[in-house]
């Protein structure tokens, strides 16, 4: 009974997981698309290219030339 318990624990935890990061996805997808309606630009060295996103640091995108760190939270 009680490992037919914890296993039923389970599904809520991954459930509560993915709520959590569609969320941030929303989030980050929606600051990104404010801040940079034409697109990304870096604004060290005006790169256009697609950044590396960094979503262990809270929506931080990575210049792909020139490692410029971006928050599309700072406006
Ligand atoms: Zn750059």
């Amino acid at each position: 009974m009680r490992s037919w318990l914890s296993f039923d624990d389970f599904p809520s935890t991954v459930r509560s997981f993915e709520r959590r990061f569609s969320s941030k996805t929303r989030c980050e997808a929606y600051l990104y698309a404010r801040k940079y309606p034409d697109g990304f630009v870096c604004e060290r060295c005006a790169s256009a290219a697609t950044p590396w996103r960094i979503l262990s640091r809270h929506c931080l995108l990575e210049s792909r030339d020139c490692g410029a760190l971006t928050s599309p939270m700072s406006s």
